[in-house]
Formats: C-alpha cells, structure tokens, sequence
C-alpha cells in the first residue's frame, strides 16, 4: 500500500481518538507522594525506603502533571538503572530508537498537527534521523593513566535525575536526542515540554517508557510534565533533586537556566549568518542555501538566517538561487511580507522585534499568499536582496524567506556576519575556495559550529562529519551535546602497581 500525507493523518486521527490524553494520567498504583518518617526532611528531599514503595509509580509511564512526584519517580528510576548492566542501557536505548525509527510517521505528523509548524517530511525525518544517529553508551570511553606509580583510571558517572526543557521548533525530537544521551551516560530525566508541543511529547515518552518497562522492568526513565507551565519549568529549575539542568530554547530559557543556581547545560538561540565569496562554487552554494534555511520551514536553530555576499559574484548567486528552485521576491515585496512577518514587541530598552506567530515556521507559500503572491506550495524557500537594515537580518526569523545583503569585499561580508550573529556564538556559515578568508571567519565568529560549503546540518553529521544531537550549548561551551557531556568524572587510582611495563 502507498502511504500518502492524508494517510497518516488518518491513521493519527483514529489513534489520537483512542488515547483521548487524560488530564490525569492514569497509574497502576498510588500516585499521590508517600511522607516518610525521616525526621526533619521535606518528602520530595529524602531518598529513604519509606517513600521509595517498590512500583510506587510504576504505570505512569512517565507521564505525571506534578514536578515533585516527577522527580520522585525519576530518582526511583535512577536507583533502578544503576543497578542495571551499560549492555541494559543499550538495550533501553534501542527501544528509544526502535520507536522513533518505526513510529516516526505516526509521531512526526501528531507533532505537525499539534505545532502547527515547520514541513510534514521534515518532522517526519526529525524523529527517523535522531533514532538513528544519536550516540549512545559508545560515547562512553574510559581513560586510562599508566606509569611508575601504577594506574589512574578515569570513567565517566552518572549526575542522577536531569532537568530537560524542550522547544516547540522540535518537541518529540529534542525529547528523543536529549533521552539517548542522558540514558546512555546512566542518568534519568524530568522534561518539561513547550505548552505548544506537551501532547506529542507526553505520546511519545508514554510509548517509549511502556516498551522499556515491558522489557527490563523500569518505569519512568523519562518523565514529562503534562501540563508545562513556566512555574513548573522554576520548579525543576530549583529541585533539590535536580542534579543538572539542560534547557534547548530562546534567549528567556537561556537567561533562566543561567540564573537558576545549578549547574546548566544551555543549548540558546542562533542568528546563524552565511558569507559567500567571490571564489565560491555557486550553483553549489545556491543548493545548500536552501537545503539548509528551507529545512523544516528554518526552525533549525542552526539553519542559515542571513546571506552576505561579496558584490562581484552577488547577481549570479541569485540567479543560481532561482535555478536551484527559490522564488525571489521584488524589493516591494520583501517590504510587504516584513510589514507582515516581524512585528515589535516589549516597552522601553525592552522594545525588540520578533517574528510574527501567524506566519513563524510556515511554508514559503504561506509566506508568499499573506502578500497576494502565488506560487507553487513545494516552493522551498523565498529569497531576495535587502538592505542591511531590514529586520530580516537581524532577528532570528524561524521562517523561509531569507534576506542577502550586498557586500564590497569578503572583509566586509564577515564583519557583518559577526554584527548579526549577535555574540550568541552558534553557527556561522562560508561558501569558498579562498583558504584565507576561511581561516579569517571562523577565528572572528568563535561560533560552536563552522560549516564550510555544505548546508547547516552538514555540521551534525547529516552530509558532513560528526555526531547529532538537537541540543548544541553554546554559552555555557559543551558544544553538541552527547553522552559524555551529561556524565561527570571520577577517577579510580591503584598506587604502585599493575602498570606491567616498568622494571
Ligand atoms: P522558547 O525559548 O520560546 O521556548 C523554549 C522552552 O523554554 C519552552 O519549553 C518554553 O516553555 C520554555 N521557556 C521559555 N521561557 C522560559 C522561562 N523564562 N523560564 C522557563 N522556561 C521558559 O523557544 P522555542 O520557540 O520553543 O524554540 C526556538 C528557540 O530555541 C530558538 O531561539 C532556537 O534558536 C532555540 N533552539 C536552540 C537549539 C540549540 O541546540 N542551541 C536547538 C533548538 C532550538
């Protein structure tokens, strides 16, 4: 049978009628915290036998609308997985992967129905992708120290329970990546999910959770807060049984978490800006510009904002542009659809632009009707040149238009490059030849990821080297995310002996 787009929707349809998300989630046994009888100790502070009831949460699946109990299940959890094998691990990983490779249609198209953002195919292949290619308890390679005073071995432990915030640009997704990694390096998590995306992500955990404790026997690895709020994420934030904390979002979640007390792995927002110079293959560069800003409607926080062009190849560029597929719009139509597209918001030295919530992640051909202009709803990707000024280029859209600004020299073009990047440190983007002007970019922008001709995702391993992940921490420096970043180190040392190579 061929499956089409109406399809699925069918099939998501029918199995969202039968799940009929409770706002409760239902459990096998109590939920409600058990008070220990430790003196002087807050119920959700003691890891004591009292509180710890064997399958006290077992059948939440991981779905809980209460922090504390949340955490509570989740240390549970943790205690259980530790008495587990690394090959265990392996084997709960794969039912993450197993799930997100089998179901990603079936998941992908609930996250398009509940977002309402980005490409169908694109969230789709989100999950198919993140199942597939992040790393897992691989990652986790021991060193070793040998010499004249024996042996220092150093390995790599577990925090405990983790602290997930997630975006809306990729809910499951994030989830999926963001639970291989911590899995793998022997922790739990507790994620709360962006309000807009909280159903697929809850779907999503609840599968994941049902397969592992059908397997190996333990509930609640990853936790979901149902109803995600702002007070819920401060309730992660500040838990004594929080150990780190990893947020994936825009600039407040970034702030937040940085001021949360506890250490932070924050995974921030991008302006990532491209430079193309004179020595550039452009019929190449034309390709990966829309690979990269087209991809799911540029949700991707590393996907390509901005074009600065050096003046000598600027015209052709568009032109390869327009062969490659984009439809470039006229002057009075960029300034209509920004009109349309980015709007001020805030008061004072707080009044900034953003991108308009009616048009953000939606298709070129939205984008396009919104300013009376119709065109084929496969286009990936509108382009068009602007003045350096439009507010295109400076905010992080999160939309397919992308704005090319007409620069004198390669000098230029990374200077402005580094002006609109905004010292967020992220992606930064080269299209040429020229070895220098290479060299000279990457050490100016100091960006966490620099891709040289090839699209954005090149840079996670997706047509290029590496490794995935849907979380790169860029202020706080861990880079893209893994399993060792969520372990810590400890170090065994044997004094004096089996080093078997001195006299
Ligand atoms: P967002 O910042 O609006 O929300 C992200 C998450 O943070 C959500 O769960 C939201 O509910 C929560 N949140 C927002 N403000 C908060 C606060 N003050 N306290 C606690 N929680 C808060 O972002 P979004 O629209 O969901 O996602 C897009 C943004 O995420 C973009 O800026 C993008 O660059 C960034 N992003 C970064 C990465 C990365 O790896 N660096 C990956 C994906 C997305």
């Amino acid at each position: 049978m061929q499956v089409t787009e109406q399809t699925i929707r069918d099939v998501v349809d029918q199995v969202l009628a039968q799940i009929a998300m409770p706002a409760t989630p239902p459990v096998a046994a109590s939920a409600s915290s058990k008070d220990c009888k430790c003196p002087g100790k807050a119920a959700q502070d003691c890891s004591c036998d009292d509180k710890k009831t064997e399958g006290q949460y077992t059948g939440h699946y991981g779905l809980f609308t209460n922090v504390d109990e949340a955490v509570a299940a989740a240390t549970h959890a943790f205690e259980q997985l530790s008495m587990h094998s690394i090959e265990d691990r392996k084997r709960i990983i794969g039912h993450i992967r197993r799930i997100s490779i089998e179901q990603c249609e079936e998941l992908g198209t609930m996250e398009m129905q509940e977002t309402k953002i980005g490409r169908l195919q694109h969230k789709i292949e989100k999950l198919k992708t993140l199942g597939e290619q992040t790393p897992g308890v691989e990652f986790l390679s021991s060193q070793v120290f040998s010499g004249d005073h024996g042996l220092a071995v150093i390995e790599h432990a577990p925090f405990g329970v983790i602290g997930a915030i997630t975006p809306v640009t990729h809910s499951l997704p994030t989830i999926t990546g963001n639970a291989v990694s911590m899995i793998a390096g022997g922790n739990t998590l507790v994620v709360n999910p962006h309000p807009s995306g909280k159903k697929v992500a809850a779907e999503g955990v609840r599968r994941f959770n049902r397969a592992i404790y059908e397997d190996i026997g333990i509930d609640n690895l990853i936790c979901v807060i149902t109803e995600p709020t702002l007070e819920s994420a401060d309730a992660i934030f500040t838990h004594r049984g929080v150990k780190l904390i990893c947020v994936t979002g825009g600039p407040a979640v970034a702030k937040a978490a940085l001021n949360s007390g506890k250490r932070a792995i924050v995974a921030g927002p991008g302006n990532p800006p491209v430079v193309v110079d004179e020595t550039a293959d452009l019929p190449r560069a034309a390709i990966a510009m829309i690979a990269g800003a087209s991809y799911d409607n540029n949700l991707l926080c590393i996907a390509e904002k901005e074009v600065f062009a050096v003046d000598a190849i600027f015209d052709l560029l568009l032109v390869e542009m327009e062969k490659a597929g984009a439809v470039r719009l006229t002057a009075d139509e960029i300034s209509q659809l920004t009109d349309r597209a980015i709007q001020t918001v805030g008061e004072g030295d707080q009044r900034h632009e953003v991108p308009a919530k009616e048009l953000l992640g939606q298709d070129a051909a939205v984008l396009a009707r919104a300013i009376g202009k119709h065109i084929p709803a496969d286009t990936p990707l509108l382009f068009g040149e602007v003045d350096e000024s439009n507010p295109f280029v400076s905010v992080e859209q999160m939309m397919p238009f992308l704005p090319f600004v007409r620069c004198r020299t390669a000098e230029e073009a990374i200077a402005k490059a580094l002006q609109y990047e905004h010292g967020f440190r992220h992606t930064a983007i080269i299209h040429s030849n020229n070895v220098r002007n290479m060299t000279h970019m990457g050490r100016v922008m100091d960006t966490t990821l620099f891709v040289k001709n090839g699209p954005c995702m090149s840079a996670l391993g997706l047509g290029g080297e590496g490794y995935l992940s849907f979380s790169i921490a860029t202020p706080t420096g861990e880079g893209v995310t893994s399993p060792l970043t969520f372990t810590r180190e400890r170090r065994c040392s044997l004094i004096d002996d089996l080093c078997i190579l001195g006299k």
